[in-house]
This record gives structure tokens, C-alpha cells and sequence, in this order.
């Protein structure tokens, strides 16, 4: 593809990367003024125990509020800031926000929450300062450890095998828990899951959205759930968009559900109110 044969073809190739390359130094340029300028913003999502129907928790989502393109989701700006090394900055930026967020509600006297923080994998690079960005955060928010947890993919974990078991064996020692998000998406043997430090499985939406149609979606997400339980693991359900699957997911002794049908990821002030109304309804529905 990248041939430069004929001298016309050449020209046309170095037209084309001149293009992609100022392209990518504007989508660049614009992301550090957004961050400069406070364009980011942090949503949140429920997390609900599955017998008392109660939100224990809250996956803390980043979106950019652009001021021509709306409010854009962070697949189509995460991995920008992973290849041109924004993710360190972001990553600490989403980790201190949702840490003060989640002291301001328990000031206002809402029921604690755990609130979880998606990690790159870059976060956990052997240069990366996350187990020092975590204690920070920590201390100027005032908020528990025990109120935060930090999620981390499969994928990321196959990388730098020995840097990431040690930084998450800090983090972990501080108090903090770590959950392995999209779980099933990736080849971890248990052997090797019994080796982390972690503490939740999120059994990854693919899976929960056909359990009730499709018999080995169903025995995948049974042995998972009595996999992580006999592990001493605490086991969420990503992607809950009916009834019929949280029937299942009851009757397979899941323990907390995240979804749709509960509710979307809420700026925080939509949070206080569905934590208000959760809690003077408890086991009701949400939505
Ligand atoms: P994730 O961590 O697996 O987060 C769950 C995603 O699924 C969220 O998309 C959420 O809005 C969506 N979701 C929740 N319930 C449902 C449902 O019932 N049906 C469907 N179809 N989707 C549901 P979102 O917010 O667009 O985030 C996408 C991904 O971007 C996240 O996947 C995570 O990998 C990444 N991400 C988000 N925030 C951050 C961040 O602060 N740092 C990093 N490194 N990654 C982030
Ligand atoms: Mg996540
Ligand atoms: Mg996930
Ligand atoms: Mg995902």
C-alpha cells in the first residue's frame, strides 16, 4: 500500500499521509484545549444490587462536550489520547473528578458508593505514575478508599505482566479495590486470574445480551458467575437491557447488575436524584 513506485502514485500517497497527519495534529491540538478548558466531563453509571434492587455503586464514564460536535463518547476520543500520549493526564483528570464527586455526595449525606474508574492499559505502563495519581486523588478529595474501585480490561493485563501485578498489588494495598471489566472478551487462563489482585468480575455485555436465547451464552455466563464466587470474587453483570435477563441473573446468584434498562450513564446531579428516589423506593425499579 504504502508503495512509492510511480512518481504520481508518490505524490498521491504523500498528499494522503500530509492530510491524515495534519488531521491527527488538529484532533490533538483540540483534545489538550479540552482538557485545558474544562471540556470534559464525567457521567455516571448505576450499579445495583441484584437482590435489593439498591444503587451500591457507579461506573464513572468520560465524555467530551464539544462545542460543535455535542457531547462525544470516548471510543472516538480514548484511543486518540492513548496513541499521542494524553491518556496519563485524562486518565488522572476522570480519577480526581470522580473522586471528589463521589466525597461531595456522601457530604450531602447519600449512601456510599463505590465508584469505579476505567484504566487504560497505558496507566499501567512501567513509567506510569498511577499508583502515586491514585493516593492524590485520595487525599485532596478526602474520600475512603474503600469507596473507589478501578477497572481494568483483560487486555491490559497481558502486557507488562510484571509491572502491572505490582502496581496493582500497591494500589490494592492502599485500600483500594480492582475490577476486571469485560470479562470473557479476553484469553486470561484461571490460573492466571488467581494470581491478581483483584477483587470483581464484569462479565462483559456480549455475553448477558442473548442469555436467554442462546444456550451457550447462558452456561457461560453460569460457570462465570460460580467461578469468580468459589475465587471469593464478586461478580456485575454489564449491558442489563431486560427483564428476562435479570430473572437470570437473580436465579444464577449474580450480585450486581449495570444496564440500560436501570439507567444510562447520568451526569452527577441526575444521580443525587435517582440515589434519593432509589433509596425512598427501595426495591423498585429504577426507571
Ligand atoms: P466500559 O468500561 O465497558 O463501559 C461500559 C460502556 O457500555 C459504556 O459506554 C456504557 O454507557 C455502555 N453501556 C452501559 N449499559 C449498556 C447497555 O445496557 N447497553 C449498551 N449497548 N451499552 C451499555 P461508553 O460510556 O460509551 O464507554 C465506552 C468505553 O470507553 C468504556 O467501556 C471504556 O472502555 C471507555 N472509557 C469510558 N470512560 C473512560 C475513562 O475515563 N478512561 C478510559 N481509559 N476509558 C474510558
Ligand atoms: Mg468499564
Ligand atoms: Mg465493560
Ligand atoms: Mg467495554
Amino acid at each position: 500500500e504504502a508503495k512509492a513506485s510511480g512518481g504520481g502514485s508518490f505524490r498521491f500517497y504523500k498528499a494522503d499521509m500530509n492530510e491524515r497527519v495534519k488531521a491527527r495534529l488538529m484532533h490533538e491540538r483540540q483534545l489538550r484545549l479540552a482538557l485545558e478548558r474544562g471540556e470534559l466531563v464525567v457521567y455516571y453509571q448505576p450499579r445495583v444490587d441484584i437482590n435489593s434492587n439498591e444503587i451500591v455503586g457507579a461506573e464513572a464514564l468520560v465524555r467530551w462536550h464539544h462545542p460543535e460536535r455535542g457531547l462525544v463518547p470516548p471510543n472516538e476520543f480514548i484511543p486518540l489520547a492513548e496513541e499521542v500520549g494524553l491518556i496519563n493526564e485524562l486518565g488522572e483528570w476522570v480519577l480526581h473528578t470522580a473522586c471528589k464527586q463521589n466525597r461531595r455526595w456522601q457530604e450531602a449525606g447519600l449512601p456510599g458508593l463505590k465508584v469505579s474508574v476505567n484504566l487504560s492499559p497505558y496507566q499501567l505502563a512501567p513509567d506510569s505514575t498511577i499508583t502515586h495519581a491514585v493516593r492524590k486523588s485520595l487525599m485532596q478529595s478526602g474520600l475512603d478508599a474503600r469507596w473507589l474501585e478501578l477497572e481494568i480490561t483483560e487486555s491490559s493485563l497481558m502486557q507488562n505482566v510484571e509491572s502491572t501485578l505490582s502496581k496493582l498489588a500497591e494500589i490494592r494495598d492502599a485500600g483500594v479495590s480492582i475490577s476486571i471489566d469485560d470479562f470473557g472478551t479476553g484469553y486470561s487462563s484461571l490460573s492466571y486470574l488467581r494470581r491478581l489482585p483483584v477483587d470483581t468480575l464484569k462479565i462483559d455485555q456480549s455475553f448477558i445480551r442473548d442469555i436467554s436465547g442462546s444456550r451457550d451464552d447462558a452456561a457461560i455466563v453460569s460457570a462465570t458467575i460460580a467461578l469468580a464466587h468459589t475465587m471469593q470474587l464478586k461478580v456485575v453483570a454489564e449491558g442489563v437491557t431486560t427483564e428476562e435477563q435479570i430473572r437470570f441473573l437473580e436465579e444464577h446468584d449474580c450480585d450486581e447488575m449495570q444496564g440500560f434498562l436501570l439507567s444510562p450513564a447520568v451526569p452527577p446531579e441526575e444521580l443525587s436524584t435517582l440515589l434519593n428516589r432509589n433509596r425512598s423506593m427501595s426495591g423498585r425499579p429504577l426507571s
